[in-house]
């Protein structure tokens, strides 16, 4: 996809199966919005070959549409609609709508059925807007950001909502700035990074992430340094605060040495902390050298 002569997304090669959630995640500008749109049939690609649920979305006509669910990151209520009613509205706008009352059980609205949308808390407006996006019973719903903005507990329970339409076979295609979303939520993720795919793969692999290097910190007394066992003496880096990090590919057979060894010189070593990669480190990692950061 061009701009001018930006070229803002190139040579990016997906494949998303049915019933799966698939995370899009990159920084600001990197061409999420871009790839997402052209998916949806919204904006006309410069070049390349897209297929979406067996059809070109540049050429697809209204049978396709109805296949299709959209939750855009912004939305207004509809003015002067309660919740039921605007689900009705929207229902009838599609072959084989999916039943009302049962669709606004599905988001947890049952108890505001009857609150106009405009009245609804900003997690409850979003509910709408899942149900909005279901009650056409699509085969394939994208999800751009479906939390920004939200308290932790309404994360969790749009979580469970979103968690939940994989058993109705649903696809999703999901983008998120939040890591611990894609994590919870996705089968697989790509990482687009300044209009390219930089990694794809699943939460526990993506980069690599489960051949990377394990953290263990801890603080050691001044004294006790010198008795550490030989083994152990390279590995020790300086950490911030004074503390000692080992950093290791092989994290059992080193912690087993260093509790061995501080349960002999009568070490309590409290605060002893073992941390794995996290998605959030390697999703940084990945993008950090990535001139697409900064937006328009
Ligand atoms: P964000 O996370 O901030 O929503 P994004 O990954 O969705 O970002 P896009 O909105 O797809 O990014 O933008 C990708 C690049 O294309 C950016 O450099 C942006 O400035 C440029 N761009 C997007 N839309 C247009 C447009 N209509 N005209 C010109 N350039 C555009």
């Amino acid at each position: 996809m061009r701009y001018g002569s930006h070229e803002a997304v190139k040579g990016i090669d997906l494949d998303v199966s049915h019933g799966e959630i698939f995370a899009f995640l990159g920084p600001n500008g990197a061409g999420k919005t871009t790839t997402v749109e052209i998916l949806e049939g919204f904006r006309r690609r410069s070049g390349g070959d897209v297929c979406v649920l067996d059809e070109d979305p540049a050429s697809a006509g209204s049978a396709w549409r109805d296949r299709i669910g959209v939750v855009l990151q912004d939305s207004a209520p509809e003015p002067g609609l309660s919740v039921r009613e605007c689900l009705e509205l929207y229902a009838g706008y599609y072959r084989t709508p999916r039943d009302v009352d049962e669709t606004i059980e599905l988001v947890g609205l049952t108890a505001r059925a009857g609150a106009m949308g405009t009245e609804l808390s900003g997690g409850q407006r979003r509910r709408l807007d899942v149900a909005l996006a279901l009650i056409g019973d699509p085969d394939l719903i994208f999800l751009d950001e479906p939390t920004t903005g939200f308290d932790p507990s309404a994360r969790r329970a749009t979580w469970q909502v979103i968690a939940g339409l994989r058993h109705l076979g649903k696809t999703i295609f999901l983008t998120t700035h939040f890591m611990d979303e894609a994590e919870f939520l996705a089968d697989r993720i790509a990482v687009l990074a300044a209009g390219s795919i930089v990694a794809e793969g699943t939460a526990k692999t993506l980069g690599g992430r489960d051949h990377l290097a394990t953290t263990i910190s801890f603080t050691l007394p001044r004294a006790a340094k010198a008795t550490l066992p030989k083994g152990l003496r390279p590995l020790i880096e300086s950490g911030t605060n004074g503390t000692s990090v080992i950093r290791s590919e092989s994290p059992l057979v080193h912690l087993q040495m260093l509790s061995h060894w501080a349960l002999e010189q009568g070490l309590e070593l409290a605060d002893i902390d073992v941390r794995r990669p996290s998605l959030e480190d390697v999703y940084l990692s990945l993008t950090a050298q990535q001139p697409g950061k900064g937006k328009r």
